[in-house]
This record gives C-alpha cells, sequence and structure tokens, in this order.
C-alpha cells in the first residue's frame, strides 16, 4: 500500500487568499465595495492576541477593511453589547468576529446572539447555525468550512460515501456533519461516550477527527484508502529528551500521523493541514457577507 497522499491545507490555504484578493480587487474596482472585518478581543489571552494579530494582518494583506477593537479583561457585558451594535449599524463592516473565549463574566452566547446573523463570520448564531441544517445559504463555521473545500478539493465528488465525525461540538464537529450530509455522504457523529470507537470509525470513507487528544486515531482505526481529515492541534512535549526537559513543544493532531498515513488515501498533516484554512476561511465568509449585504453575486473560487 502506497503511502497516503498529504492534503496540502497550507497552500491551499494560500491559493484561496490569493483568489480572494483578486475577488476584493474586483469588487472594489466594479462595485465600490471593500468587504469589511471587525474581530473584538476582551483581555490579554497570549494565544487570543496571537490569532487576533494573524486576522488583522491576513485581512489587510487581501486588501479588505480591518478593523480590532481590544478592549480591557474587565469590560461589561453591556459594554461589550454596545460594541456589537455600534458594529452591526456600521455599513463598512460586513462581519463581525468576538473572539472567544470571552472573560467569565460575560455571557458568551448573549454576545454570540447578539451579531446581526448576516455580519456573523463565524457562523456561531443560531441563525447560521439553523440556516445551514436546513440548507438555506447560510456563514458556515471557519474550520469545517476549510475542511470542506480540502474535501472537495481532494475527492471532487463525496455522494454516499460513509463519513465519520469524531467530535460533536458546536464549533467543529455538528457543523462538518452537516456540510457532509449537505454533500450527501452517509453521516456517523462519534463522540466521548461512542462505543467502540474504532470499529465505527473503520468504516469511513471520509475520517474527520476533532476531539482535541493527541494521536488518540491509531492506524488500525483507519480504512485502508480512506481520507482523513485531522482538526486537532494538541501541544505536547518535544520529541528530543533534552528539549522536552527544556520546557520546548511541539504540535501534534488528533491522528497518530505515521500509522495514519500507511494505510489512508489522503491525509492532512498537522500543522499545515486544516489549521492554515481557518483564517482563509474568515475571509472567504467576509467576502460572502459583504457581497450578499450589497447584492452582488459572490466570486466563483471565493467560497464552497
Ligand atoms: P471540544 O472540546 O469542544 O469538543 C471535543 C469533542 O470531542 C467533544 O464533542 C467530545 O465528545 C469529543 N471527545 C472527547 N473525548 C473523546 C474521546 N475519548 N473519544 C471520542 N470523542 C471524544 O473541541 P473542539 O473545539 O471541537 O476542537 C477539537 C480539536 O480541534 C481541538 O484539538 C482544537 O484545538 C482543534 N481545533 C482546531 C481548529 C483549527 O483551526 N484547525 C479550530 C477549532 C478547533
Amino acid at each position: 500500500m502506497a503511502e497516503a497522499r498529504i492534503i496540502d491545507g497550507k497552500g491551499f490555504a494560500a491559493s484561496l487568499r490569493a483568489r480572494i484578493a483578486v475577488a476584493v480587487e474586483d469588487l472594489r474596482t466594479r462595485h465600490a465595495l471593500v468587504p469589511g472585518l471587525a474581530v473584538v478581543l476582551v483581555g490579554e489571552d497570549p494565544a487570543s492576541q496571537i490569532y487576533v494579530r494573524n486576522k488583522g494582518e491576513q485581512t489587510r494583506e487581501v486588501g479588505m477593511h480591518s478593523v480590532t477593537h481590544r478592549l480591557p479583561v474587565d469590560t461589561s457585558q453591556e459594554g461589550l453589547l454596545r460594541l456589537v451594535n455600534q458594529l452591526n449599524q456600521d455599513p463598512s463592516i460586513h462581519g463581525i468576529l468576538v473572539q472567544l473565549p470571552l472573560p467569565g463574566h460575560i455571557d458568551t452566547q448573549a454576545v454570540l446572539s447578539a451579531i446581526d446573523p448576516a455580519k456573523d463570520v463565524d457562523g456561531f448564531h443560531v441563525v447560521n447555525t439553523g440556516r445551514l441544517s436546513v440548507g438555506l445559504p447560510a456563514l458556515v463555521p471557519c474550520t469545517p468550512l476549510g475542511c470542506m473545500m480540502l474535501l472537495k478539493d481532494t475527492l471532487s465528488d463525496l455522494r454516499g460515501m460513509n463519513a465519520v465525525v469524531i467530535g460533536r461540538s458546536n464549533i467543529v464537529g455538528k457543523p462538518m456533519a452537516q456540510l457532509l450530509l449537505a454533500a450527501d455522504c452517509t453521516v456517523t457523529i462519534a463522540h466521548s461516550r461512542t462505543r467502540d470507537l474504532p470499529a465505527v470509525a473503520r468504516q469511513a470513507d471520509i475520517l474527520i477527527a476533532a476531539v482535541g487528544r493527541p494521536e488518540m486515531v491509531r492506524g488500525d482505526w483507519i480504512k485502508e484508502g480512506a481520507t482523513v481529515i485531522d482538526v486537532g492541534i494538541n501541544r505536547v512535549p518535544a520529541r528530543d529528551p533534552a528539549a522536552a526537559a527544556a520546557g520546548k513543544t511541539r504540535i501534534v493532531g488528533d491522528v497518530a500521523y505515521a500509522e495514519a498515513a500507511a494505510v489512508a488515501g489522503a491525509i492532512t498533516p498537522v500543522p499545515g493541514g486544516v489549521g492554515p484554512m481557518t483564517i482563509a476561511c474568515l475571509l472567504s465568509n467576509t467576502v460572502t457577507a459583504a457581497c450578499r449585504a450589497a447584492g452582488v453575486a459572490v466570486p466563483a473560487g471565493v467560497g464552497l
């Protein structure tokens, strides 16, 4: 059995950003439309600060309007809701992203529900969740959207395939399952209470791992030739014992990559697979939201 084809998410994300940059320039010149993304960060969580900086940089790189609001950790819920409302009213802003997690004194659901669904580029508002589940045009959460783009690029026609999604979070697992269903897959959602998970996983022509447990999915869980999408991002000690003792770490996925690559037909690496697709899909969603707001067709190659 040949080694699996590596699904190059990093390369795909770069080409998606390039297509978005062309589309943004075209929207600006032909429709005087500049898609705008506002990112709101409350507090100083170091990982969130990096994500927010990257989002701002990539938004500007493709020629879009980018605004970042950094609020102190003790911002009140009312203060945050006031800002969301202002952004809802602002015609230069087509996408609003409130970086999660929010500090404990703020009701996350109340804030997400306050975002205008038409500007909800994270796709977490129940209106978008509902629209996705009934097959209406929706803004789709960025990570599963990115997985779906990679799957369509790898397999082109997913109809009738058995897809198993491990993980049932609102951010990844559930919307992923909805997208696979919409692509006519036969979908199983597995989770922490699933009985005999390896046997369930072995049924999959398409296996999505979105669990958050380092290298949980072993090679013998994978059907020969399956397409494996590893969403997990887990920090573990460095391989070299001296480096590990010095506190050095590395990132691994939810799939034991080397074992899986020996059996699968195609597989995403970690890092360099799903991860880079997430921000690229945020940009894609912002262009989609801007086009829908302006009544302009979404340019080809930007969405799913
Ligand atoms: P989550 O913690 O919200 O959900 C994890 C899911 O895994 C739960 O539904 C749970 O039922 C299931 N689970 C837990 N233990 C299990 C077990 N032993 N067997 C089977 N199922 C089990 O996590 P999430 O937000 O969905 O993220 C999942 C992973 O994806 C994490 O590693 C996260 O860092 C990563 N992630 C990556 C991106 C990206 O941009 N690539 C984006 C979001 C999340």
